[in-house]
């Protein structure tokens, strides 16, 4: 078992851990942004966001969310930036998908999720929008768009 994450969740590297479920295990990044820095993780070994099981995806967002106002309360801090790099291209280096939450303060020195995009776009929005629908296709009548 070569992945660092499910060595972590396996219990066979120590980790600092904050919290542990039936799916999910959330520890502290080792090399952290700010204190308190926190990573979420499935037990099960899923690369990508789009291959979580729909259980899977409701247990770790539910454990975001469960852990959002305790991570900022222990570190007084302001607010948190929670995101997931998704792909090697977003520089997702561990292809096991974790969640960062990381606390933040005003005037702590980091930019928004806005802040790390050149904003390079060159498609009209109606025909990026109309793409991503002829992609989700049979989930179309889900989304109230047929
Ligand atoms: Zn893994």
């Amino acid at each position: 078992m070569a992945c660092i994450f499910c060595r972590i969740v396996a219990g066979e590297i120590p980790a600092e851990v904050v919290a542990r479920t039936p799916e999910v295990v959330a520890f502290l990044d080792v090399q952290p942004l700010a204190d308190g820095h926190v990573l979420v993780v499935p037990r099960a070994h899923v690369p990508a966001v789009e291959d979580l099981e729909p259980d899977a995806a409701d247990e770790l967002f539910r454990e975001v969310v469960r852990l959002a106002r305790p991570v900022r309360d222990a570190l007084a801090a302001e607010g948190t930036t929670i995101g997931v790099n998704n792909g090697e291209a977003t520089g997702q280096t561990i292809p096991h998908v974790h969640v960062h939450i990381v606390p933040r303060w005003s005037g702590d020195g980091a930019g928004s999720v806005h802040s790390i995009f050149p904003r390079k776009t060159s498609r009209p929005l109606d025909e990026v929008g109309a793409a991503i629908r002829r992609a989700a296709g049979d989930r179309q009548g889900d989304l109230g768009l047929t």
